[in-house]
C-alpha cells in the first residue's frame, strides 16, 4: 500500500469524514469509479484539501512520484482563422491578415532545420484554421518534415482544423485521416473541444467543429490507430455540471476506444477577446479543477497542467493535486496563451530547469517521448556528462 493509499484509510478509519465524503473515498480508496453525482458534489462541497489527497492517491497509484515531460516545439502556420470563437485572444479573421501571419512551407521546414541534431522527439502543430491552407498542403508539409527528420513524431491539428480541412477536400473523416497517416501523423493534439455542452458551445464557438464532430473524428483515429489528447476549456460561462458532463462524454468515448493518453485541462484567460469582462478562476479553483478530474477520469491515464498557461508555480503544486505531466521545454514557440494574458510571456524552460522544476517539489522527473515511452530517467542525473556548456542542455530560441 503507498504512503497516500494509507493516509487515506487512516482517515476514513478514523472517522474524520462521513457521509458522502466517506462514500467517495470508499470508493476511491477501492478503486472504483465515482459517479457523475459525485464528482458535482465534490465541486460544490469538496475542500482543497481533501480532493487533493483523494486525487494525490490516485496519482501516486498510477505513476508513483514519476512526473513527466517531453522536449518538443510548436509551429503555429498561422493565427489567420476562418471561425470567432469569443475567447479566442490569438486569431485574426482575413479582413484583417495584416496583423496575423501565415508560415510557407520553406519557412516551416526553416523552423524544423533549426533543430537539426537537437534531442526534440515532438513537433506539435497547430493554429488558426485558415481556407487557403489544406489538406493537400499539410501532407506534403508532413512528408518533407519526416524526409527532414524522420524520428520526430507528428502531433498535429486539433478536430477543428481536420473538421475543416476535411469538409473542403470533400473526403470522409476516415479517409482524411488516412491520407494524413500516410504522410506522417503520429498522433492527435486535444484542443477545440472547449465545453461540450451544446447550448455553451453555440454561444462561445457556435460557428465551428460541433461536440459530436469532435468526439467522431477522435473516435475514428482511435479505431484507426492514433492516440490523441483531449481538452476541457473551463472557468467561463460554465457551470460545475457543465464541466462534469464534458468530462462524462470523455470518459465514455474512453471506454469505447481506450486512445486517449491525457486530459489537460485548459484554464480560460480573459486578455484581449470578447468574453473580457468574464473574470478567471483563482489558483484554488484550478487546483480542486485538476483533482476533480484526475478522480473522475479513472480511464485516462495523464492529467497534464501546461505550464505556460498557468505559471511555474502553479504547475509544481498541481503535481500534489493529481498531475503526473507538465508538458515539454517548448522552447518559446507558442503564442496561443501568452496573447490571452498567460503568466508565461516567455514559455521557455531548458531541459535542466525543467528537471529542478519538478525535484524541487520532490517528484521525479522521466523525459517522455509523446506516447509516454521512457526517453531518460532524470533522478540524480549528472548533467555535466552531457555538455560543456555549464551543465545547461539549451535549445534554440526562434524569433
Ligand atoms: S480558438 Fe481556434 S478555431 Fe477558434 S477562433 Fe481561435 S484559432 Fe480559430
Amino acid at each position: 500500500m503507498n504512503r497516500e493509499a494509507k493516509s487515506l484509510q487512516t482517515i476514513i478509519e478514523s472517522k474524520e469524514i462521513s457521509g458522502r465524503n466517506l462514500e467517495i473515498a470508499t470508493k476511491v480508496l477501492n478503486n472504483q469509479r465515482i459517479s457523475t453525482e459525485d464528482a458535482i458534489y465534490l465541486y460544490e462541497h469538496g475542500d482543497l484539501a481533501f480532493v487533493g489527497l483523494l486525487s494525490n492517491h490516485i496519482r501516486e497509484a498510477k505513476h508513483g512520484d514519476f512526473t513527466y515531460f517531453n522536449r518538443n516545439f510548436h509551429i503555429e502556420p498561422t493565427n489567420i482563422c476562418v471561425f470567432t470563437c469569443k475567447f479566442c485572444s490569438y486569431s485574426r479573421l482575413l479582413k484583417h491578415a495584416d496583423e496575423g501571419w501565415v508560415l510557407d512551407k520553406e519557412q516551416m521546414l526553416d523552423i524544423i532545420r533549426s533543430y537539426k541534431d537537437k534531442p526534440v522527439t515532438e513537433v506539435h502543430i497547430v493554429g488558426g484554421v485558415h481556407p487557403k491552407l489544406t489538406l493537400e498542403f499539410f501532407c506534403d508539409l508532413f512528408k518533407s518534415i519526416k524526409e527532414l527528420r524522420p524520428d520526430l513524431h507528428i502531433k498535429a491539428f486539433t478536430a477543428v482544423e481536420y473538421e475543416y480541412m476535411f469538409r473542403k477536400a470533400k473526403v470522409t473523416v476516415e479517409e482524411g485521416l488516412k491520407i494524413m497517416m500516410d504522410a506522417g501523423l503520429d498522433s492527435i493534439p486535444g484542443g477545440g473541444a472547449e465545453i461540450f455542452d451544446e447550448i455553451l458551445r453555440d454561444e462561445i464557438c457556435g460557428d465551428k467543429a460541433t461536440t459530436a464532430q469532435w468526439l467522431e473524428i477522435h473516435e475514428t483515429a482511435h479505431k484507426l490507430g492514433l492516440k490523441s489528447n483531449c481538452t476541457m476549456l473551463y472557468g467561463h460561462i460554465e457551470n460545475y455540471a457543465h464541466r462534469v458532463d464534458h468530462m462524462n462524454r470523455l470518459r465514455e468515448l474512453q471506454d469505447r476506444t481506450g486512445g486517449f493518453n491525457t486530459f489537460i485541462p485548459l484554464k480560460f484567460r480573459n486578455q484581449d477577446n470578447e468574453m473580457s469582462d468574464v473574470p478567471e478562476t483563482s489558483v484554488i479553483e484550478d487546483l480542486k479543477n485538476y483533482a476533480i478530474s484526475r478522480i473522475f477520469l479513472d480511464n485516462i491515464d495523464h492529467i497534464k497542467a501546461y505550464w505556460p498557461m498557468i505559471g511555474r508555480s502553479t504547475a509544481q503544486l498541481s503535481l500534489s493535486f493529481g498531475v503526473d505531466d507538465i508538458d515539454g521545454t517548448i522552447d518559446d514557440t507558442t503564442k496561443i496563451y501568452s496573447m490571452a494574458g498567460a503568466e508565461e510571456q516567455v514559455p521557455q524552460l531548458t531541459t535542466r530547469q525543467l528537471v529542478e522544476l519538478i525535484e524541487n517539489v520532490d517528484r521525479h522527473p522521466i523525459e517522455r517521448d509523446t506516447l509516454y515511452g521512457v526517453i531518460t530517467d532524470y533522478k540524480n542525473y549528472d548533467f555535466s556528462k552531457e555538455d560543456n556548456n555549464n551543465g545547461f542542455v539549451e535549445l534554440p530560441i526562434l524569433n
